[in-house]
């Protein structure tokens, strides 16, 4: 690993290609138009990048449906693209140091995380879906000996995946690597604050063969090309990972054009409940800090909400300040740092203002609460520190509505039933966390909890190989797992008649 001042180093020398990437090169703005990137951990420009609007989405969306159309692609043996998509895998972590770099610059993660966690995890998600494209079959139907029934899967044509700051490598590759798999092609609209990593995954992708027009990436705002890839004729579903809010407006496109297929993965406020024959609680508390600080609280599926039972209330909080307390929280490119910037000025503000309501619904800070200067320099940057906020009424707005930053809402109950309730009583269903030595009470708890994923003695793990998504507000798209590859994909039934069932 680099040291801090070489990674500072290779940030001031950075030289990244922001043009939009359509038909397998880089291009401008049919408006010229550019807005400036900045980087969370002190606030300075990193460059500017091409602000993509309808005109750009339409080039971006002719050139994906024309190149779906000729079948460079759509058509090809899955041989092929299953050795195209491997090396692409290789090629991501081959150009590891540059991808983190990019990464961890714009969206404030943690160098160490970019380079151990969203690099290799962004590869392993093409690597896998490149594995498992010439091992699935189709279906024959139990049709009568007269006729013999297919049913087959189909690529859609063309995806519009629209991606948000948090996760920009590991999102986009959840969406990617399953369309591209299935045959599509794919237009990418990242989020406004996060596009350098993104369009140089573009060109890694076309370095490794991928034909020119199969994967596009318009940067831009969401207002300009976010809404017009939801209301392009020619896109035939949109993949979504975002706010609920902007993920219903998906759906107004969609309904409002061509009847696009819309798949969202909104947010979360999801719950750990611990209950009071919790086995370890160090690991507990462990699994509880880094399930919320990890990333400064800008994870989806981030557990922002503790359940505990009121006898164990007190132990664990104390065990999770001291985890938060060793947590190091520095500068983004230095590499022993584990907490980091929040992604932008904006969302920093917001977490501020919510540290502001959780004082005038009189909740207890346990732990932190206010912004910070990790290091020399970045008085500028996005800090806020790690916080812990304790008898927080879960209907209250603390309770309820999804900060995005490194604030844990505590609440304590006093048996199982009230544990469900409290559980439940969200608009959100993302993930859950269940804590206890009682398997049958686990496994009651895990039936009754309203969550797309449930953890039980663990939080946080996880892997392509299973699906991910929400119930309720938290969406019904699920990314991740064959399931996912299924989703970008079309049936068709053929029916051939064989006439009578005399053999000739
Ligand atoms: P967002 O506004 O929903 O943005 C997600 C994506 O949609 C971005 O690419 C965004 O582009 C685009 N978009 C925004 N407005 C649009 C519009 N009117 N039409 C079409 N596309 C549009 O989410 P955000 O601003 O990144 O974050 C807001 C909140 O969403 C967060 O505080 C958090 O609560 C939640 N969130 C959830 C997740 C998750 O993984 N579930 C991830 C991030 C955020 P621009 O970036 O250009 O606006
Ligand atoms: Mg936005």
């Amino acid at each position: 690993m680099l040291t801090t001042e070489q990674w500072i180093e290779r940030a001031k020398n950075l030289r990244p290609k922001a043009d939009l990437f359509i038909d397998g090169k880089f291009v401008s703005a049919v408006s010229g138009k550019r807005f400036d990137t900045l980087a969370p951990r002190d606030g300075s420009v990193i460059t500017t990048v091409a602000r993509g609007d309808g005109a750009d989405v339409d080039a971006a969306a002719r050139s994906a449906a024309k190149a779906f159309e000729s079948g460079v692609w759509s058509k090809t043996d899955p041989r092929h693209r299953q050795a195209i998509l491997t090396k692409f895998s290789d090629l991501i972590l081959a150009n590891r140091e540059e991808l983190a770099l990019l990464e961890s610059i714009e969206t404030g993660h943690p160098i160490g995380d970019a380079m151990n966690v969203d690099v290799p995890s962004a590869a392993r998600s093409f690597r896998w879906y490149a594995e498992a494209l010439d091992k699935i079959y189709d279906e024959v139907a139990p049709a009568p000996r007269t006729a013999l029934t297919l049913i087959t899967r189909e690529p859609l044509g063309v995806i519009g995946a629209v991606v948000p700051w948090n996760y920009p490598l590991i999102i986009s590759a959840w969406k990617l690597a399953p369309a591209l798999a299935a045959g599509n092609s794919v237009v990418l609209k990242p989020a406004e604050n996060t596009n350098l990593a993104s369009l140089r995954l573009a060109e890694l992708a076309f370095e490794a063969g991928l034909p020119a027009g199969v994967l596009n990436v318009v940067t831009g705002l969401g207002a300009e090309a976010g809404q017009a890839l939801g209301r392009h004729p020619l896109v035939d579903k949109i993949t979504f990972t975002g706010s609920p809010a902007v993920g219903r407006m998906f759906q107004t496109y969609a309904g409002e054009t061509n009847g696009k297929q819309v798949a969202l993965e909104l947010g979360g406020k999801s719950p750990h409940i611990v209950f009071e024959d919790v086995a370890d609680i160090d690991a507990c508390a462990e699994a509880v800090a880094w399930g919320i600080f990890y990333n400064a609280g800008q994870t989806c599926h981030g557990g922002s909400r503790l359940l505990v039972h009121e006898s164990v209330h007190d132990r664990l909080i104390e065990a999770t300040i001291k985890v938060a307390k060793q947590l190091k929280m520095g500068d983004t490119l230095d590499p022993s740092t584990q907490i980091s910037a929040i992604v932008s000025e904006r969302q920093l503000e917001r977490v501020l203002g919510y540290l502001d309501i959780a004082k005038n619904e009189k909740v207890d800070f346990a732990l932190g609460g206010n912004r910070v200067t990790p290091a020399e320099g970045l008085e500028k940057g996005y800090f806020v520190e790690p916080t812990i906020l304790t008898n927080v009424d879960n209907a209250g707005r603390i309770g309820q509505e999804e900060i995005f930053g490194p604030v844990l809402a505590v609440t304590k109950f006093k048996n199982t039933a009230e544990a469900i309730e409290l559980a439940n009583a969200s608009e959100y269903g993302l993930a859950a966390s269940v804590w206890t030595q009682d398997l049958t009470r686990a496994h009651k708890v895990v039936r009754e909890v309203r969550a797309g994923t449930v953890w039980v003695n663990t939080f946080d793990v996880a892997d392509i190989i299973v699906p991910f998504g929400g119930f309720k507000n938290s969406g019904f798209g699920r990314d991740r797992s064959l399931h996912a590859l299924d989703s970008y994909t079309a049936l068709k039934t053929t029916w051939i008649n064989l006439g009578s069932d005399e053999p000739k």
